[in-house]
């Protein structure tokens, strides 16, 4: 009985929809309500503050317009301003501290939101994906993002509580002048709809011809021999011109946009103080508004023109970091694969009619059955491109076949938790990764209780015990970058190590030692052989060499097992296999005995 077919995963990652960005901003916002609070009433208090200039200079133009002002009065009116000037100063200073605190604080949450998405996304996703597009959500998208919180969201809060609170205390002192804003608002409104709109793909589309025209400019001096050797001067300079031009082009469209922008912009925030040297003087004469308040209300206005500008300056910058936001919460928006509790009844490996496709009717296998035996060694051979990689993918559980099924024990292997599964079967291949931590925590990874004693243990069976010895910090000695170097041979024999702590009773070996010089890779094949010892084994033999010491030989072509037994029975059925072993015994090794 087949299993049934996982939901195809495209090639690309999820983009978050923006319903669900606000939704995430808003309770990263909300899980930050106690600095929010705080944020807000320490910035309400320095707005307060700066509050307090324009009602004294109301009440001194009242009292001066009734000749009632005294010189004393007037120095004690200068003195509170003065007082309420810095206290402004000192409480802005502080609010900005909070902001960029607060900022910080959803920033982590997002950075680590992304590294859990990264880290659980299934390797069937990453595979497909690519890490191309994973990468420019990590760095790019996470650069445009840290710029829009970490700077955009302080200055917008500030900002917004410092207008709310001025627009209130414009309408309180003197409820009329409330009107000098209303010509401001359509004009600041319609220009900026009409920017937004075109500014981000503007921006992006600049970018990307910038991008163009340096990996046009790196490409020819890297390959600048090349080019001269045949004689492709001419044209590579066309190309870069073009892209110049293009480039060019996507920086006037920019420009197009500021030019409409910025003096639209600036003539509206001249109109609120205009509107309203205008409508206070017709209602004082109407005498609705006394000189002062008239004055208070037109410092009002003009006190606005600060905070308006600088949110309608973030907005762009919200709106990319908006996008970014979109594509790394969309990594937490891979679909998670049915995992299973079950645990295995044996640890016999099986394929049973397995067809797998990268692309959709395109299949790769195609009603593979290969059940290796438990504790032999089994050679998987074949020409390029038959699907052999792609049988270790499924055979480790990297890949969920499209039908048919992978199992060990009764049990999917893909549907088997990481954790567990790498208890069970484990692939090798040549890439592996040293990181940037201590030998120990580089070993730890799999195995977590594992004490000092067994990791030494298990770095002399694969040969690393004389130069880990040599280590200046032994075990604690940090590797990777920023510590200690290790080579492509190392690297194999830790992950070799780390094999042996996770202790599998089955490995699917691909390529394990084929980048390696050969010198290295027998002394690595040393070690690897104590590793397969009482293990089930599956070798993805690139090279036919391989096959001749396997307990048994699978040739897969075209997606199937075509033939399968020893490697002399194999030569005794004068098969396919007999004239490749032929074929290329003769080429590669001309005194091999067969
Ligand atoms: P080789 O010995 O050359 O490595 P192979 O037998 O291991 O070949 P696979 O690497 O499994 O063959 O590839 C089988 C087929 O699947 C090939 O046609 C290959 O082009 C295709 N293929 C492999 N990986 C992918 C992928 N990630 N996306 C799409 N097609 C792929």
């Amino acid at each position: 009985m087949s299993q049934a077919a996982p939901a195809p995963i495209s090639g690309q990652l999820p983009v978050a929809d923006s319903a669900s960005v606000r939704r995430t901003a808003m309770r990263l916002i909300l899980e930050e309500r106690r600095w929010l609070v705080v944020l807000v009433t320490v910035q309400g208090a320095a707005t307060a503050a700066g509050l307090v200039g324009p009602v004294i200079l109301g009440d001194l133009v009242n009292q001066l317009a009734a000749h009632r002002a005294t010189g004393q009065e007037i120095g004690q009116a200068v003195a509170v301003f003065a007082v309420a000037l810095c206290l402004q100063a000192v409480l802005t200073r502080i609010a900005r501290s909070r902001a960029a605190v607060l900022g910080e604080r959803i920033l982590a949450k997002l950075r680590e939101g992304l590294i859990d998405g990264v880290l659980g996304l299934p390797l069937e996703v990453v595979e497909r994906a690519g890490t191309g597009d994973l990468l420019t959500r990590s760095t790019t998208d996470v650069e445009l993002l840290t710029t829009a919180v970490q700077r955009a969201v302080p200055d917008m809060g500030i900002a917004t509580v410092t207008a709310t609170l001025t627009v209130i205390a414009l309408v309180v002192t003197a409820p009329p002048m409330a009107v000098v804003l209303v010509p401001a608002i359509p004009p600041l409104y319609l220009v900026n709809r009409w920017y937004l709109r075109r500014a981000s793909s503007a921006y992006l589309n600049r970018q990307a011809a910038v991008a163009r025209v340096n990996s046009r400019i790196q490409e020819s001096m890297t390959a600048g021999r090349t080019i001269e050797a045949l004689n492709l001067g001419e044209r590579r300079l066309g190309q870069i011109e073009e892209e110049i031009q293009r480039s060019l082009r996507a920086d006037w469209a920019t420009f197009r946009l500021r030019v409409v922008l910025f003096p639209t912009t600036e003539a509206c925030y001249i109109l609120p103080l205009f509107t309203a040297v205008l409508a206070g003087g017709l209602f004082h004469v109407a005498g609705v508004l006394s000189l002062g308040a008239v004055t208070t209300a037109a410092l009002y206005a003009q006190q606005l023109v600060g905070p308006v500008d600088i949110l309608l300056s973030w907005l762009a910058a919200l709106q990319i970091g908006g996008a970014s936001m979109a594509r790394i919460l969309g990594v937490g928006e891979v679909p998670q694969p049915e995992l299973t509790t079950s645990r295995p009844l044996s640890q016999q490996l099986t394929a049973e009619r397995v067809h797998f496709a990268y692309r959709e009717g395109r299949d790769v296998l195609r009603g593979l059955d290969l059940s290796p035996d438990q504790g032999r060694r089994l050679a998987v051979i074949g020409p390029s491109g038959a699907g052999k990689s792609t049988l270790a993918l499924l055979l480790a559980g990297v890949f969920a076949p499209s039908s048919g099924r992978v199992q060990v024990g009764g049990v999917d292997v893909s549907r088997i938790p990481t954790e567990r599964l790498r208890t069970e079967v484990a692939l090798v291949t040549q890439e592996q990764h040293v990181f940037a931590a201590s030998l120990r925590d580089n070993l730890l990874i799999s195995d977590a209780a594992a004490a000092d004693l067994r990791l030494w243990e298990v770095l002399d069976e694969v040969d690393l015990g004389e130069w880990a010895r040599a280590l200046p910090m032994g075990l604690a000695t940090q590797l990777g970058s920023g510590g200690v170097a290790i080579g492509p041979a190392q690297s194999q024999q830790l992950a070799l190590a780390r094999l042996l702590l996770a202790d599998p009773h089955t490995l699917i070996l691909d390529e394990a030692t084929s980048m390696l010089d050969p010198g290295a890779a027998r002394h690595l094949e040393r070690s690897l052989a104590r590793v397969l010892r009482g293990r089930t084994v599956v070798t993805i033999a690139h090279r036919l060499e391989g096959a001749r010491d396997a307990d048994l030989v699978a040739v897969v072509d075209s997606g199937r097992v075509t033939e399968l037994g020893t490697h002399q029975q194999l030569l005794a059925a004068q098969s396919g296999y007999a004239s490749l072993w032929r074929a290329w015994a003769s080429d590669s090794e001309p005194g091999v005995d067969a």
